[in-house]
């Protein structure tokens, strides 16, 4: 298990010139801002072994999926006039399961009619391309899974699952509303909890180690559709950067990872990442 929480927004990356000096033996140059895959691009998309890729909520974002502080400045939420940070919190889990499940079947049913969009659909097929190919994902939506994905680190968890509070079991909880709330667990009957990661609470055990693993394998990373500024997932591209791989950022604009990356292409994902397996004449 990782020591350090997962949402702590003043754990953004380092930009002081502590970090340039050499904390992390990271080459610190500027990149290349692009507005299209180019061929030279294309090449190294090819030629490359092993490939992970980090998604954020611009992804699902242009799906219609609303983002909550999804990056950098985004507007503030609340619900009920509690603070999402607060509705979303293993706090509120601990004194009241039936708000938090409350809270979460607002947002499940904000996600009903949602469709998987290009960029879901290219990931999906990037999978079936290369052997050694692993897609992490910050987001809970499934929208990945819906999309044909077969292997994703939810390193957030799923909101379409519950987990079991006595027993630890998770199910699949795709009514919405929910029946009974809080669900029962299918297999000992104990209360469940939605199976995702609340403010002030741990990554699911294994999920992070095998996405590090991944970035630290890899010669080629995609951080998309996320700034990745958020502790422990920003330090999977300064992994990747440190084992050598190069980095290519696909965001909406330019965020405090394009210092990090090699490319930086701007632009919408579900536009930009088809063009990698574009038929080329
Ligand atoms: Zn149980």
């Amino acid at each position: 298990m990782r020591e350090f929480p997962v949402h702590p927004s003043e754990y953004r990356y380092n930009t002081s010139p502590v970090f340039s000096m050499g904390v992390f033996p990271v080459r610190i140059r500027s990149g290349m801002i692009l507005n299209e895959v180019t061929d030279e691009l294309i090449h190294l998309f090819d030629s490359a072994r092993s490939v992970a890729v980090l998604t954020g909520a611009g992804v699902s974002a242009e799906s219609g999926v609303p983002t909550f502080r999804g990056g950098g400045d985004t507007e503030i939420w609340t619900w009920r006039g509690k603070h999402i940070t607060e509705l979303s919190s293993a706090e509120l889990m601990a004194t009241d399961p039936k708000l938090v499940w409350e809270w979460f079947d607002y947002r499940r049913g904000m996600l009903t009619e949602v469709k998987p969009n290009p960029a879901h659909v290219a990931l999906a097929q990037w999978e079936r391309m290369f052997e050694d190919f692993t897609l992490i994902t910050q987001n809970i939506d499934d929208l990945h899974r819906m999309a044909g994905s077969l292997n994703v680190l939810e390193l957030h968890g799923n909101i379409w699952r519950a987990r079991c509070l006595r027993c630890l079991s998770t199910f699949e909880a795709r009514e919405c509303p929910i029946e009974q709330n809080p669900p029962l667990c299918l297999a000992c009957s104990g209360p469940a909890r939605p199976d995702v990661v609340l403010f002030g609470e741990m990554l699911p055990e294994g999920i992070f180690e095998k996405a590090e693993t991944a970035a630290s394998r890899c010669d080629l990373f995609f951080v998309i559709g996320t700034s990745a500024v958020v502790y422990p997932a920003a330090s999977l591209p300064i992994a990747a950067k440190q084992s050598g791989a190069k980095l290519i950022e696909v965001n909406a604009e330019r965020t405090d990872i394009s210092f990090l990356a090699d490319v930086t292409l701007l632009g919408k994902a579900g536009e930009l990442l088809p063009q990698f397996i574009k038929v080329r004449g």
